[in-house]
């Protein structure tokens, strides 16, 4: 899942773009409004961390002219302490959550869950496919009650399938999910990533659906589901 954070404070920013990095997400970053907004507007965010108060242009503008031009991702924003015109004026912009400053980051990590969690119409931070279960909370594989080592990115992958679970992905948009706006991004990669995925699940859950990308859907579902048919 991509996140984009927009803050000015350089020392809040590294901080918590580090937590969401080890968190498993990939982050863009933007120190103003300009910046934020032009990236808000050109590359698919998963969700959205915003700070309202924000050099070249304020958070609330940025938040309204992407609303007025139908950018519909998920926004927290961060407002100051005790200011609860802001908070108001957040949500009247289109705001989905907030968070007031100064706040702890185990906080802002489980909010930033439930409104990828939300926007995916999953009830928990527990993820089911069949025999493998996804924990977005601690960033755990389980197969069959064993747990299943990923690397960064492999996670990544799995789960940005499971919260689009039982929809077809397209390669073009897994890349475009997957990495930072700085990667040399090569949709053939993600084949190969793919293919170890697979291998290290050691179950049937990831389809290809040929020509159009791919499915991640429970095993035994699908046989089910061919049994009605
Ligand atoms: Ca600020």
């Amino acid at each position: 899942m991509r996140i984009l954070l927009v803050e000015d404070d350089s020392d809040l920013q590294r901080l918590l773009k580090k937590s969401l990095v080890d968190a498993g997400y990939v982050v863009d970053a933007a120190s103003d409004g300009e910046e934020g907004h032009f990236l808000g507007d050109t590359e698919p965010y998963d969700a959205v961390i915003l700070d309202l108060g924000l050099p070249k242009m304020d958070g609330v503008r940025v938040l309204e002219k992407w609303r007025h031009d139908g950018r519909s991702m998920p926004v927290l924003i961060l407002t100051a302490r005790d200011r609860w015109s802001d908070k108001v004026a957040g949500f009247d912009a289109g705001a989905d959550d907030y968070l007031a400053k100064p706040f702890h980051t185990e906080e802002l990590l489980a909010r930033v869950r439930a409104l990828l969690r939300r926007a995916a119409g999953l009830a928990t931070s527990e993820i089911d496919v069949g025999p493998l279960k996804i924990d977005t909370r601690a960033s755990r594989v389980i197969v069959d009650g064993n747990p299943v080592k990923l690397t960064s990115l492999e996670y990544r992958l799995l789960s940005y399938l499971a919260h689009h679970k039982g929809k077809v992905v397209s390669r073009t948009e897994l890349v475009e999910h997957l990495y930072d706006q700085d990667f040399d991004r090569d949709s053939n990669t993600i084949e190969v990533f793919v293919g170890r995925l697979r291998k290290k699940l050691g179950i049937n859950v990831i389809q290809t659906v040929r020509g159009l990308g791919y499915c991640l859907d429970d095993p035994n579902a699908q046989d089910e589901d061919r049994a009605k048919a």
